[in-house]
């Protein structure tokens, strides 16, 4: 086989495994080579300047960001009100930023149930704002006590059938989040969130990637990325020393390297802002979103 049919076979594939996700939005065509793959940037609520939701959300569209994260804390009394600022805009819900209280993982089934409840109400609001997922960690570092390993992933396992099952219903998913290990002794890694995900079986259960945690634990963006695959439904992005706007820290804000692996997955969703800024956020966001616009063209 000759190597433009080759690479015309390998696109087609690419492009047709992008189809169905609901979410991919590019202008992606049958010639369209896979490193033409949009960039779907979102911003946490926290990110654009603005004294309001429609003054950070005019900030938003002017930078072309299409995403939108905002916290689940108190989401289902916001429906109305975040429904109403995106109607007539280019920005849809990329995902819910947590906001639940107990912890999956908890030894007291009390602390389990509270998680289990709590999530549900958020993710049926997820559902009625078209989120991809809500995020969710199944314990942190100081939700104590926690079962032990191996107990502690077998009733995650149930638990997530029940959470997954319920996130179907309501056309949405929950996404797992692995941490770092200053954040998270259970879940510190996407290939292990992502045989979470295999062993549960359902698909409203899937994962992210957050740069920022990938930088103390991954030792590859890319196989990072990749040993996540197919569960792979929402990125978290930030400086990679301090945790601010990408190009803070300098040099060390390369993210290409995680980009390829987004690029060759076809990665239909969103990579979102979750970081603060030492500076002005009127020069600070501007030059972190061109600069990720660059390094997503490099890749
Ligand atoms: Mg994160």
């Amino acid at each position: 086989m000759d190597t433009n049919r080759r690479d015309f076979i390998k696109r087609a594939a690419l492009i047709t495994g992008a189809a169905g996700t609901g979410v991919f939005t590019g202008s992606c065509t049958a010639s369209t080579p896979k490193n033409n793959a949009p960039l779907n940037l979102s911003f946490q609520e926290g990110i654009a300047p603005g004294a309001n939701l429609n003054e950070k959300l005019d900030f938003m569209e002017k930078l072309g960001i299409t995403g939108f994260e905002p916290g689940g804390r108190g989401l289902a009394g916001r429906v109305n009100e975040i429904r109403q600022a995106l109607n007539g805009r280019n920005i849809k819900l990329s995902a819910i930023c947590a906001g639940f209280s107990g912890w999956l993982i908890a030894e007291e089934e009390e602390h389990r149930k509270e998680c289990m409840e709590s999530s549900k109400e958020i993710l049926a609001a997820a559902g009625e704002l078209g989120s991809v997922g809500m995020i969710l960690v199944p314990g942190f570092n100081g939700q104590q006590p926690s079962l032990a390993m191996p107990q502690a992933r077998e009733i995650l396992l149930e638990e997530l059938k029940e959470l997954g099952d319920f996130a179907v219903a309501h056309n949405t998913t929950l996404i797992l989040e692995p941490l770092n290990r200053r954040e998270a002794w259970f879940l510190r890694l996407l290939a292990d969130a992502a045989a979470i995900c295999r062993d549960t079986d359902n698909a409203g259960i899937t994962c992210l990637g957050d740069f920022w945690h990938m930088t103390w634990e991954e030792t590859s963006d890319y196989g990072a990325f990749m040993s996540a695959g197919k569960y792979l439904k929402h990125v978290h992005i930030a400086s990679r020393k301090r945790r601010k706007m990408p190009g803070e820290d300098g040099d060390a804000d390369n993210y290409t390297d995680g980009f390829r692996a987004l690029k060759e997955l076809n990665y239909p969703y969103y990579v979102s802002f979750e970081c603060g800024t030492e500076g002005n956020r009127e020069e600070t966001v501007p030059a972190a979103v061109a600069l990720l616009r660059t390094q997503w063209e490099q890749a």
